[in-house]
């Protein structure tokens, strides 16, 4: 014999109850098919229960509603002549059910009696109606009620099920019935005095298993609507998979931890008798889904699965009184087990300071007043504190019969959690070693889970979160290098890149599963308005793991933004020079968000666009070596410039161009002014260890004062005519001598300075073409001979491939 039993998605709509008459009517055995009630059912029962409890009249609304949900299942299933015997017995339920509910309404009270009075209708109506179809089908099946088999009693004021007399009901009974398919309701049982009683949410699993244990069945069987038992619950991990082969015990941990595919204490009856459980899909049954044996796993496996509780509480009970008296915690887990409060994690200090418990937030203010009430005298003298809870926790634990062998788990859990900025409340560590539990905050679980996923399942594929916020010619040209790459960069560098949000000054657009960067720009036109405040708190809100906010504006607002970003865990890459080369102050507390925070800040595109400049020079420092001399033509705009300016053009027409090409910054005086070189010297200046300030920066202008004071483009490319003589004078004197005109910015000696400098022949800066940037480093270790960085300086698509790059640092971080 086999039993099957089907969940509440698996009965929640006539098309599948019709594939489950198609799984079992491949079935050559006997079957005992335990269901449960129609999806759904059960919650509003509880809620209609609730209703009329508190003389709340729309119980009646949800009666109405499951009444016609009930009789329009049958109408769908059974055909018109076999209905009207099961339509009158489903009505004559539903008016017993309003008879109940009524008296719960008139008396404004509902005991645990007739609670589960009210909620066994779930159960006890569908399997009825699935019953009365099978046969209407022409299977050979008949109903039972699973209160007539499965007896409980009362245990320290709890039902349990009476095992003595439930598995002799159940071999009577199965030995005399000689029908194919018996359609038994989950949940339900008796109690010894003949009252309905449940057992517990989720309990038709267990109900399934009692039947197994008690018949000795070959198989037990829990089709829902999942295939397996996940390495996380996949409705919180998209890259989780299904387990195909998990031991007892591995399955029995991950269900006590929130696996809620299965009710915890599923497992117990059919372990002792060693029946396997196999977990199906209904709305897949070809997929293996997950076997549960006593066997163990596949040697290797270390950690099998990552679940949680949410809705967590923790109370500390603490206080010097505690040291030394024995008892302290008898008392305090007698008075939460007397008052029906499960403890779900336990912990305690060494030194007997404070144990630290774990509940349901529900049963939380129960608990202080009771834990408070208990230690009253104690709490008086001093001796203890009162309990102060903590909300909005959630357990997360990883679990596998293996990880007692294996050192370093742990450590890769909490760092894991860490470098995801996850705090960590509470740790326990299961005396089986089968498990590693921590305490974090509700908020943090999804995040938790898929790093935890990523780090333990996923071949090392990294998920990386972009958030961009600038699309214009550098941001544009980022998305579509990130497009082109993708594949690549998983296959071989095993990133994973998704772009969940973007914005530009006028709209913004997110998608949690990954904006499609084939028609990012439509969709971002209809996107909704962009808000910088309302960009962050989306990112913060959503909480991913490995975040990177992405700036390719030029905005001073924006770079104000950073540190918000930094010190929620979230990488800044910046191809915006402003935040780096502001105050020092700003500068270093924002390098100290990121360390503190584990949340790399990266700039390399802040200057020469994608050479690698900053990041060499971190790897001379971090390597011991020190940075003597800088020498550097880092304008990609004003080589560009000089390398066109002659005697045959304008220099008016020569800026005009370098600014249609996108060689400049949008306001072009803050290239030809100095004042963008001077904040890359800053910045290199910085990070070769310096406390330097913009103001300690000489600047010799080669632009007349008169272009310097202009208010706007306009203006600016106006002076620019009236003074063409000057810079006719500038070309001419250089040419005379026969060099070239460049823009050198220097630092030597802790003094910096930027200028126009005719070079001679010869000099390596000479023959630097078109928007070219070069670098001399001149250190301890190369203090003759200058470590030298040339190439493209300036441009989209340079540009956008240093960020790129900054983005794959982070990635391999
Ligand atoms: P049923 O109604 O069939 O009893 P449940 O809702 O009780 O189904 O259990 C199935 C659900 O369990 C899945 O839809 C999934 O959301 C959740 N779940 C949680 N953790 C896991 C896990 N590790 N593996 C599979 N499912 C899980
Ligand atoms: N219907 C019950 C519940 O929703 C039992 C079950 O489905 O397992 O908890
Ligand atoms: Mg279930």
């Amino acid at each position: 014999m086999k039993v099957l039993k089907f969940g509440g998605s698996s009965v929640a709509k006539p098309e599948n109850i019709i594939k489950i008459k198609n799984i079992i009517s491949k079935y050559n055995d006997p079957i005992i098919l335990v269901v449960s009630a129609l999806g759904g059912v059960t919650d509003l029962l509880l809620e209609a229960g609730s209703l009329a409890s508190t003389q709340d009249q729309s119980y009646k609304e949800i009666l109405s509603t499951l009444e016609e949900r009930h009789l329009s299942t049958i109408k769908e299933l059974i055909p018109v002549t076999a209905q009207s015997k099961v339509l009158s017995k489903v009505k004559s339920e539903f008016n017993v059910l309003e008879t109940l509910l009524e008296g719960a309404f008139f008396i404004g009270e509902i005991t645990p009696k007739l609670s589960d009075k009210i909620v066994s209708y779930g159960e006890l109506l569908s399997s009825y109606i699935i019953s009365e179809y099978l046969i209407s089908e022409k299977l050979d099946a008949e109903f039972k009620d699973s209160r007539e088999l499965i007896i409980t009693h009362k245990l320290n004021g709890k039902n349990v099920v009476n095992f003595e007399k439930t598995n002799a009901n159940c071999v009577d009974y199965f030995k005399s019935s000689n029908k194919k398919v018996t359609v038994c309701p989950g949940f339900i049982a008796t109690s010894e005095e003949g009252v309905s009683t449940t057992l517990g949410r989720g309990g038709s699993d267990y109900t399934a298993a009692i039947y197994a244990a008690a018949i000795d069945a070959d198989v037990l069987e829990i089709w829902t609507d999942v295939s397996g038992m996940y390495t996380a619950n996949p409705k919180m991990v998209k890259q989780a998979k299904a387990i195909p082969h998990i031991s007892y015990e591995e399955a029995m941990e991950l269900s006590h931890f929130g696996a809620k595919v299965l009710y915890p204490p599923t497992i117990q009856p059919v372990l002792s008798k060693g029946i396997s459980i196999v977990i199906k899909n209904t709305f897949s049954p070809d997929e293996a889904g997950t076997l549960i044996t006593k066997s163990k796993n596949e040697k290797g496996k270390t950690v099998r699965g990552i679940s949680h509780i949410g809705n967590i509480a923790l109370l500390s009970l603490e206080g010097p009184g505690m040291v030394g008296i024995p008892g302290i915690s008898k008392r305090f887990f007698e008075v939460l087990s007397q008052a029906d409060i499960s403890v779900v994690l336990i912990t305690q200090a060494s030194s007997e300071h404070s144990i630290c418990v774990g509940i349901s937030a529900d049963d939380v203010e129960k608990a202080v007043n009771i834990v408070n009430e208990a230690f009253e005298y104690e709490i008086e003298r001093g001796r203890i504190k009162q309990v102060i809870p903590e909300k909005d926790l959630a357990i997360v634990a990883l679990v596998g019969d293996n990880m007692k062998s294996h050192q370093g788990l742990s450590g890769k859990m909490f760092s894991t959690l860490g470098k995801n900025n996850v705090n960590i409340r509470v740790i326990a560590q299961g005396a089986s070693e089968r498990n590693i539990s921590c305490i974090i905050d509700e908020k943090d679980v999804k995040k938790a889970l898929n790093a935890l996923h990523e780090e333990f399942f996923e071949e090392n594929i990294k998920q990386l979160n972009l958030f961009v916020m600038g699309v214009g010619n550098v941001g544009a040209k980022f998305l579509e290098q990130i497009k082109e790459q993708r594949k690549f960069l998983k296959e071989n560098l095993k990133l994973n890149i998704r772009v969940i949000g973007m914005s530009n000054s006028r709209t913004m657009l997110f998608d949690e599963k990954g904006i499609d960067l084939n028609d990012w720009s439509a969709k971002l036109a209809a996107g909704e308005n962009a808000d910088k405040v309302k960009f962050l708190e989306m990112v913060n809100s959503l909480n991913y793991r490995n975040s990177i906010f992405v700036d390719n504006t030029a905005s001073e607002e924006v770079s104000k933004t950073y540190s918000e970003y930094l010190s929620n865990s979230i990488s800044v890459v910046t191809c915006n020079k402003i935040a780096c080369s502001s105050a020092y102050e700003n500068y270093s507390h924002l390098k100290s968000l990121a360390r503190t925070y584990n949340a790399p800040f990266l700039f390399e595109t802040n200057v020469g666009a994608g050479l690698p400049i900053i990041d060499t020079l971190k790897h001379l420092i971090a390597s011991g070596d020190k940075i003597l001399k800088i020498q550097a033509v880092l304008s990609g705009s004003l080589n560009f410039v000089f390398n066109n300016f002659n005697d045959k053009t304008t220099f008016h027409d020569v800026v005009k161009q370098a600014q249609e090409e996108g060689y400049t910054e949008p306001d072009p005086k803050i290239d030809l002014s100095g004042v963008d070189v001077m904040r890359k010297i800053l910045i290199l200046a910085r990070e070769s260890g310096n406390q330097l300030e913009i103001s300690d920066i000489t600047n010799n202008p080669f632009l007349p004062e008169e272009s310097l004071n202009t208010a706007n483009n306009d203006e600016f490319f106006a002076s620019l005519v009236q003074n063409e003589a000057h810079f006719q004078s500038l070309f001419t004197s250089a040419k005379h001598a026969d060099s070239k005109l460049k823009y050198v910015a220097q630092f030597d000696d802790g003094k910096a300075s930027v200028g126009l400098q005719e070079i001679p022949k010869g000099h390596d800066f000479y023959n630097l073409e078109g928007s070219d940037n070069i670098v001399l480093f001149y250190t301890e270790r190369y203090p003759n001979q200058p470590m030298i960085i040339k190439g493209a300086g300036a441009g989209a698509a340079v540009t956008a491939s240093g960020i790129f790059a900054d983005i794959i640092r982070i990635g391999n971080f």
